[in-house]
């Protein structure tokens, strides 16, 4: 199914294919449960024989027309709504990991995850070691144990904005006998698929360009049902002998290239409950719709604000892969050609008091803990989203304590910016 469309078909027609006499639009279904005739087909489909929807915790036809849509977009081969981003992640790791257990991921992600890998999942039994993204691929080969299960990374960083060569940590896990996993939220598969450079599991939370109107928290996982998890047996137990909850169903052998997502849907999502809500999923659907219409223009506008700010004196230092001279630039333009996102990070020679006095000033850009939305919103890292990190654990995370993360919206990039000129003034 995959490659046979372009992304802007996908956009507007993927996941919902209605037959003769159905709703153009993609229906909510908004009902917890499904009806059946008979006990036996119910229980066939309790027993994974039969595919079918029964209850909304473990399936809903809204949220897979969502999935599906998403899913086509990254070119993989099965996906699951979750109702957040830090859900997607969440399950994505523990989909593959049990106390006792060990993942790599780079050090510059998000502030969320960062606090989910290192102090929720260890309280789990789930040890993370923390690399350098930009290391010697001998030191990031350093920190891999016998008990490691998976890698991780983001295509651009948020909010450090770093770029992540993909390839290299594909390279790194595929040595190792693991999954490389890739939150792709910050490029969206308009401006990067990380499956055709060697990921194995992208992860979303499309509360932000996907959403792309601020309207709805949610997640997503994909799998592009490449690991032969059957090949590394020993490692991923859970997908490779009998699940006692479904009569001892082994996933690699009854779901092949779709063992890992139906996993995780099935197993996770029944056990574990965070599913998203059918309304919320016909919202990220509409703003699905004019994904590969934003994202451009995010671009186009971030590329202009971010030259403006380069420009002005009264700015210390500019952070945009797009922007010629980046430390990231190169990896940008082999892995983003076409554009990267709209967010630029920057600081001011004042450093951190002049960011909250600047930020102060803005009027048609709003201080809001968001990136990635249609308006253009305004945050200090620091002060906000990452306030729980130490000095240090914010250097190492990429964040400057005088960073400002300016996300860019589709507005008129000329107001952006004369907004911009008169802060600073
Ligand atoms: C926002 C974000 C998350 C968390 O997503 P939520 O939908 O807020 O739970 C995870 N990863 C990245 C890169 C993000 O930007």
């Amino acid at each position: 199914m995959a490659n046979k469309r372009s992304m802007g078909t996908i956009c507007i027609q993927g996941g919902w294919e209605p037959k003769n006499g159905e709703p153009r639009q993609l229906p909510i279904y908004q009902s917890t449960t499904f009806k059946y005739t008979t006990s036996e087909q119910m229980g066939r489909l309790f027993d994974l024989e039969e595919n079918g929807y029964f209850y909304t915790r473990l399936a809903n036809p809204t949220n897979d027309a969502v999935a599906a849509k998403i899913c086509e977009l990254e070119g993989g081969v099965g996906a699951m709504l979750t109702s957040s981003g830090q859900a997607a992640n969440f399950y994505a790791m523990l989909n593959l990991c049990q106390a006792g257990d060990h993942i790599v991921s780079t050090a510059t992600i998000y502030g969320g995850t960062t606090n989910l890998f290192t102090v929720t999942l260890p309280k789990m039994g789930i040890q993370c070691t923390l690399v350098n993204p930009d290391a010697p691929e001998e030191e990031i080969a350093a920190a891999f144990r016998p008990e490691t299960k998976a890698v991780f990374g983001e295509t651009i960083a948020n909010p450090a904005l770093t770029v992540l060569d993909i390839e290299k940590f594909a390279k790194l896990a595929h040595d190792h006998g693991v999954p490389l996993i890739i939150d792709n939220t910050f490029a969206t598969p308009i401006n990067c698929r990380p499956f055709e450079w060697g990921a194995d599991i992208v992860t979303h939370s499309t509360t932000k360009y996907m959403d792309g109107h601020a309207m709805t928290v949610g997640g997503c996982i994909v799998d592009s049902g490449n690991f032969d998890w059957a090949a590394h047996h020993d490692k991923f137990k859970g997908l490779t002998e009998p699940d006692a909850s479904y009569h001892g169903i082994v996933y690699t052998e009854r779901f092949g290239k779709l063992a890992y997502i139906t996993k995780a849907t099935a197993q996770l999502m029944r056990d574990l409950g965070s599913i998203q809500s059918p309304q919320n999923a016909f919202l990220i659907n509409v703003g699905l719709e004019t994904l590969h219409l934003r994202m451009p223009r995010h671009c186009e506008n971030a590329q202009k604000v971010a030259q403006y700010l380069k420009s002005r004196e009264d700015v210390a230092w500019v952070n945009y892969p797009g922007l010629p001279g980046d430390k990231y630039y190169e990896l940008a333009q082999k892995y983003m050609p076409n554009g990267t996102c709209g967010v630029i990070s920057f600081g001011l020679k004042g450093g951190r008091a002049a960011a909250a006095a600047f930020m102060d000033k803005l009027k048609l850009c709003s201080i809001e803990t968001h990136v990635a939305d249609s308006r253009t919103a305004v945050l200090h890292p620091a002060s906000h989203t990452h306030r729980q990190l130490t000095d240090e654990q914010l250097v190492e995370a990429g964040v400057d304590p005088s960073m400002i993360r300016f996300s860019v919206g589709i507005e008129d990039a000329q107001d952006i910016i004369e907004d911009i000129r008169q802060a600073l003034e």
